[in-house]
């Protein structure tokens, strides 16, 4: 009855594509995995019929870019919202912004490395798939293609950090526009990873809360990036705000450790996610 709530495909920075993510999820044995790319709902329709009648079920959903001043924070968002035209609008905007903000970094590693530009930027253009949401990975993997690195970790830790030399901003919605958006649309709307590393810092508990009052649903609690200490004030806050609590792999496929189902969400909290959620899926 496993279900793992937060995977990327190739219609983001994922490695597998919307139909082999589905025989991955069904090899782990998951009964349902949300599909929840970058900005986009893009990869549902293939995973949907890869998935037929006998596999997973797959939930609609999307990891919206956000901002809250100067944190970068990401929301879950479950729902086929692709009807939404102020959440598709959203997240149009945010694609575009993407797009040039990683040709920009591109262009500030090419400069700072001695690489030819043009050269980084066809690879760039290679390892994004068509369509996808343009995204560091991508840049990660044009440097591995060059062999300046070995493999997309290193290419973080060494080139793309948030902390580092080249990172560039994009525009993104803020935070608390997202939720309301999601929610106006009839999504459930959950923050990703919210005590995950960042180079900025993350939400305190109070912005947590005033977000819950906007419309927030969940927090992600059980993630690869967060410590005991962090899952134990999460589920806290969580119990103090009436907030759903999740867990996910946020999977990547070969392009980052985490493995699918390496983190679950439990069957109550799935019974609240579906019961919010006034969308068929
Ligand atoms: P971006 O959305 O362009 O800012 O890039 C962030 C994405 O890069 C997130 O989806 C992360 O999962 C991924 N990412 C962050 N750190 C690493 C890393 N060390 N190795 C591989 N992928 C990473
Ligand atoms: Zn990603
Ligand atoms: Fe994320
Ligand atoms: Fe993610």
């Amino acid at each position: 009855m496993a279900a793992d709530l937060h995977t990327h495909s190739t219609a983001s920075d994922g490695r597998s594509t919307p139909a082999e993510l589905v025989q991955e999820a069904k090899a782990a044995g998951l009964r349902v995995f949300a599909l929840t790319d970058h900005d986009s709902w893009d990869g549902l329709d293939e995973a949907r019929q890869a998935a037929a009648d006998d596999g997973p079920k797959v939930l609609a959903g999307a990891e919206i870019s956000t901002q809250s001043g100067p944190l970068s924070v990401h929301l879950l968002a479950y729902g086929d919202l692709r009807g939404d035209a102020a959440v598709q609008d959203m997240c149009a905007q945010t694609i575009t912004s993407r797009a040039s903000r990683v040709e920009a970094m591109a262009r500030r590693v090419a400069a700072g490395e001695g690489l030819d530009e043009k050269v980084l930027l066809a690879q760039l253009a290679a390892a994004t798939p068509p369509g996808a949401t343009p995204g560091r990975p991508h840049l990660a993997d044009a440097l591995v293609a060059m062999d300046i690195v070995m493999a997309r970790d290193d290419a973080f830790i060494r080139l793309l950090a948030d902390a580092g030399p080249y990172y560039v901003h994009y525009g993104a919605p803020s935070t608390a526009q997202a939720v309301a958006a999601v929610r106006a649309a009839g999504g459930v709307a959950v923050l990703a990873h919210p005590r995950g590393r960042h180079g900025a810092g993350v939400l305190s508990d109070s912005r947590i809360a005033d977000l819950a009052e906007v419309g927030l649903a969940g927090l992600e609690v059980d993630h690869r990036d967060h410590d005991d200490s962090a899952r134990y004030g999460l589920r806290m806050l969580a119990r103090d705000l009436d907030l759903i609590t999740t867990g996910s792999s946020d999977y990547h496929g070969s392009g980052k450790k985490n493995r699918l189902g390496e983190n679950t969400t439990d069957a109550a909290a799935m019974e609240r996610i579906e019961s919010l959620l006034n969308v068929e899926w």
